[in-house]
């Protein structure tokens, strides 16, 4: 902790700034309940001057709560009210430093015979500030050493009291308030660590949270390209294949036809040869847009499941409508009109595709279906290319 040792004060300006007013925060109870304990106490010790002292008991009532009481009461009040960042310190200080005062001034209007017993009420008083009611240490010092002062200014100049005396006096108060010193001091040096600490566990919380949240994005990220392909940012075989199952699950259950287009790019081979490989890459991703666009129905699917293969899945869809979006899909792959002079059905890129539908059953599985629609994309390559030949699954 980099802190004066001496006034216990945290060098950065910002974080004394910020300790001190914790400690009002998390003292303000202690403060208000500990105060009020002090003055009912004061006021009990009245009892004690009319028993001791009762010629006497006038004027030390008028010590003790005509002059002493009013000013507990105002400093009690303003600790009841005051909110945050205020001045508690300065008004205990200056309210305990009355008490000390009011003490001190009932040890020389009482015999001199008799000053043992209210010198004992001063060292209740140091022991009150510098421990039960948590005032910071360089205040309790102040107050507590105030006080010693006017205990030796008064013993001097207004008491009778013989010097012996006062120096057996000191002995005992100057003990007791180095005493309550080091309780008072340890008391704060704990409370700055544990701000200190508190405000590392916070930090490093932050730091764990915030590592959490890199983290999160991190497996969103994984799990992008756990299931999507590179290049063209659709689902993957992988995917594709997980998907298809549950779907395949789910049609059996609703008994419901589903269909498979298998699309393959003719010539392609040719593509690549012809205007690179970079060109390749940018057709296959223009094919891949337009398949999203045939994906409109819950459960539908494009993936691209190889090289220049792509499947697209249709969930409760029969071999009709399958086929009739198979040519339509087509139909669109001419019209972007992609140039492929290499290509031998065309001027342009073309496509092949296979369809398959089935109502899931219990004799068939995912795979059949995927298989029927690539012997159906066989057949349209056999045929010549550029066509879409449809199956069923029976
Ligand atoms: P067919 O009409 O019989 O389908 O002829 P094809 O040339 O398309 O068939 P083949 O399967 O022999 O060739 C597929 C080609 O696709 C081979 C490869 O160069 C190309 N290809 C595979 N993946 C990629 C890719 O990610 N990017 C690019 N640019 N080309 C790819
Ligand atoms: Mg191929
Ligand atoms: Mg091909």
């Amino acid at each position: 902790m980099d802190m004066n040792l001496l006034t216990l004060s945290f060098r950065d300006r910002i974080q004394e700034q910020e300790f001190l007013s914790d400690y009002e925060h998390h003292f303000r109870l202690t403060f208000r309940i500990a105060l009020t304990i002090g003055i009912l106490f004061y006021a009990f010790f009245g009892a004690l001057d009319v028993y001791l002292y009762p010629l006497l008991h006038t004027d030390l009532w008028l010590v003790r709560y005509g002059l002493v009481m009013p000013v507990l009461v105002l400093a009690a009040i303003y600790l009841f009210r005051a909110g945050r960042h205020t001045r508690t310190q300065e008004v205990l200080t200056l309210a305990t430093l009355v008490a000390g005062l009011g003490v001190v001034a009932m040890t020389v209007i009482i015999p001199a015979w008799a000053r043992n017993t209210y010198f004992a009420g001063l060292i209740i008083v140091m022991m009150f500030v510098y421990t039960f009611l948590r005032m910071r240490f360089v205040w309790a010092c102040i107050s507590s050493w105030l006080v010693v002062v006017a205990y030796e200014v008064a013993s001097l100049e207004f008491g009778s009291v013989e010097v012996r005396h006062l120096v057996a006096d000191n002995f005992f108060l100057i003990s007791a308030n180095f005493v309550g010193m080091a309780a008072c001091y340890s008391m704060e040096y704990d409370a700055r660590r544990r701000f200190i600490l508190m405000r590392e566990l916070h930090s490093e919380r932050k730091r764990i949270s915030n590592v959490n949240v890199e983290l999160e994005s991190l497996n969103t990220m994984l799990d992008r390209l756990a299931h999507h392909d590179d290049l063209t940012g659709i689902p993957n075989r992988r995917s594709f294949f997980a998907h298809l199952t549950e779907e395949w699950n789910r049609h059996r259950r609703f008994k419901a036809s589903m269909s498979l287009v298998l699309i393959d790019v003719d010539y392609f081979k040719r593509y690549n040869d012809t205007y690179g490989h970079q060109a390749g890459d940018e057709c296959l991703k223009q094919l891949a847009s337009l398949m999203l666009e045939f994906t409109n129905r819950a459960g539908d699917q494009a993936a691209r499941i190889g090289g220049e293969e792509f499947v697209l899945f249709l969930a409760g869809t029969d071999l009709a409508e399958a086929c009739e979006l198979g040519k339509k899909l087509r139909r669109k792959v001419e019209k972007m009109n992609i140039p492929h002079t290499g290509s031998l059905v065309a001027d342009y890129v073309t496509i092949s595709a296979g369809v398959a539908t089935t109502v899931p059953g219990e004799n068939l599985d995912a795979e059949d279906l995927l298989k029927q629609a690539d012997n159906a994309l066989y057949e349209a390559k056999e045929a010549g290319r550029n066509q879409v030949v449809c199956h069923t699954l029976e």
